[in-house]
């Protein structure tokens, strides 16, 4: 990249959008216990297509994204390229490499996969309903400092607890939002991070942004996803998905 990428270090925001790599980890590695189903959420069926199935048609149709990294399971990585990539034609996906036993090993052999990108948009392959403007969003925020997560406002009030159950503080619900991904990195900044952390105890870790929280002083830009970009969990998470996907596919 030359000359050109050495102006990169001074600001990630001038890495311009013709030189932009970009690349997705989508994350299938998971076992989903909370489904309580012998598939795995990200591999079930919702609208007659694999979860899975949706983010991956939004990253491959995406202007904004050069290659996309799937993570799976070693036992689903033949099931993903034959009746996912291959039957849907998802060019974009350069590599399906096997996850780890947490979420954050997996995201970790995403990194590892994709060490020529500028930046990284990590996603749960469980969460079908991204679109390109959340897209757009993320990486307009992800420029300003080099890392930006995608959330919404909380419509609940939020209260935290004490470790007996009882409520110890309620946080200004205008200020509560709940995170969702993509969660989207400066590819230096997210894979320092995860160097200076895998030394640690990483049990707290639940998202990216935490990492990068904990490791380094970057501010993390918070941006709208949309309350229809639900990670499919728990049972009643695929009825949910039938509906949306009506409104998902009109749009
Ligand atoms: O378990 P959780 O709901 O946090 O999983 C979020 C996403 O991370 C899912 O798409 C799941 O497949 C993925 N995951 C993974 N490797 C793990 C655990 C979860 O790729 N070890």
């Amino acid at each position: 990249m030359g000359s050109e990428c050495s102006s990169k270090s001074e600001t990630w925001g001038t890495v311009s959008m013709r030189q932009e790599r970009n690349t997705a980890i989508v994350l299938a590695a998971g076992q989903g216990k909370r489904m309580n189903s012998k598939i795995q959420k990200q591999f079930l069926e919702v609208g007659g297509k694999p979860v899975l199935y949706y983010s991956l048609r939004c990253f491959q149709d995406s202007p904004l994204i050069k290659e996309i990294i799937l993570v799976t399971a070693g036992n689903m990585i033949s099931f993903c390229r034959e009746k996912i990539i291959d039957k849907y034609g998802f060019s974009k996906v350069s590599r399906v490499i096997p996850g780890g036993r947490e979420r954050y090993d997996s995201v970790y052999a995403g990194l590892l996969a994709c060490a020529d990108s500028d930046y990284v948009l990590i996603h749960d392959g469980a969460r079908p309903f991204i679109t390109e403007e959340i897209l757009q969003r993320g990486m307009e925020g992800v420029r300003e400092t080099g890392a930006c997560v995608v959330g919404m406002p909380s419509k609940d009030t939020v209260k935290l607890a004490d470790a007996r159950g009882f409520v110890a503080e309620t946080p200004d619900r205008k200020r509560v939002w709940t995170i969702q991904t993509p969660q989207i990195f400066a590819y230096s900044l997210i894979r320092s991070s995860h160097e200076s952390i895998r030394k640690k105890d990483m049990s707290q870790i639940t998202d990216d942004a935490m990492v990068v929280e904990q490791e380094t002083g970057a501010k993390i830009r918070l941006v709208e996803g949309s309350y229809m970009n639900l990670k499919i969990t728990t049972p009643e998470d695929l009825s949910v998905a039938e509906i949306f996907l009506n409104i998902y596919q009109s749009k």
